[in-house]
């Protein structure tokens, strides 16, 4: 490795020295205007989400053949890429913990949505501070798994294990709370942040670094990480819906599904809208980090946004890179 292509080499940087910068505008349909990356310890972490893969599915499932395919990107694993400014030892114990939660959606995304809830309650119970692994003894394989993983989180950080494990429940609490469809975009934008886990992943970029915001701090960029968390979850709907459309689920979760009832507009106009909003949401946020460095900012805020951005970013890389979203559109 050549440690002159290390991204924060870059003067002024203020986050980790813990990946490389990718030459994601070289990938035609990658559209973001932020940068990304991949971490230096990319394979340690596809080692270790293999091998979680092995405990926390069933081989042969339904959720561990997905999970081969999320991890056929030749380009990296959506945790390396996005959580490319986490420090090695935390990105492994996120990546992991993240993957029990990714093959927890794709088990319950095809249940009903009481069923569905009834697992959420299930895997809630895993997160307590005195967690061990031998409490879940005769629990799932989901809930064993995590139980593992979120004991070394913990411990790897007691200080901030309460904050992390309240982010956790939230998210299981939040992100499939809302049973039905939607039928317009406001209604259906601020409930797709958490949907997408962007709440828990915006949180998970700081843990990674080590770091935290006062409450204060982020208050004041609160209005900015929503508008990353509107590109997040709908850059994901724009590439997956050529995957998605043809889900006959109750509670299809897409901004292109939501455009067409909104607007009763075909699919192919609802998807050129959807571009326009990502676009625009990324507007919005570069306009906010603008007004919010005018006033003084913290070391941890210029972290913050560095991370935020490498966070959006790589996610538009990965999902322009990925081979479960290269579906052919007729
Ligand atoms: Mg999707």
């Amino acid at each position: 490795m050549q440690a002159a292509r290390l991204y924060s080499a870059r003067p002024a940087s203020t986050i980790p020295s813990v990946f490389e910068s990718v030459k994601s505008h070289k990938v035609p349909i990658f559209f973001s205007r932020y940068p990304a990356g991949i971490s230096i310890v990319a394979r340690e972490v596809e080692y270790a989400l293999r091998e979680i893969d092995e405990q926390a599915c069933e081989e042969g499932t339904r959720e561990w053949r997905q999970a081969i395919v999320r991890h056929a990107n030749p380009y990296g694993s959506y945790f390396t890429i996005c959580h490319c400014t986490a420090f090695p030892e935390r990105l492994v114990l996120f990546s992991t913990m993240a993957e029990v939660l990714w093959i927890h959606d794709d088990m319950t995304e095809e249940m009903d949505h009481a069923s569905a809830c009834r697992e959420h309650d299930e895997m809630a119970k895993v997160l307590r501070l005195d967690i061990e692994e031998s409490m879940f003894k005769s629990g799932n394989l989901r809930q064993k798994s995590l139980a593992a993983v979120l004991r070394k989180a913990i411990d790897i950080d007691p200080k901030q294990a309460a904050t992390m494990i309240q982010m956790l429940k939230k998210y299981l609490a939040t992100f499939d709370s809302i049973g039905g469809v939607f039928t317009r975009m406001e209604d259906y934008m601020p409930y797709r942040i958490a949907n997408s886990g962007y709440w828990m992943s915006s949180y998970f970029v700081r843990w990674g670094m080590g770091m935290m915001l006062s409450d204060e701090e982020y208050a004041s960029i609160e209005e900015h990480d929503t508008a990353m968390g509107n590109v997040l979850g709908l850059t994901n709907d724009y590439f997956s819906w050529n995957m998605e459309k043809d889900q006959q689920e109750d509670r299809m979760r897409n901004g292109v599904a939501v455009l067409m009832k909104e607007h009763n507009t075909t699919a192919e106009a609802a998807k050129v809208m959807l571009l326009g909003v990502i676009v625009e949401q990324e507007s919005l946020a570069a306009k906010l980090k603008e007004e919010r460095l005018k006033k003084p900012a913290s070391k941890e805020i210029r972290q913050y946004f560095e991370a935020i951005e490498l966070y959006v970013g790589g996610s538009c890389y990965w999902h322009s890179t990925a081979p479960r979203y290269q579906v052919p559109t007729h």
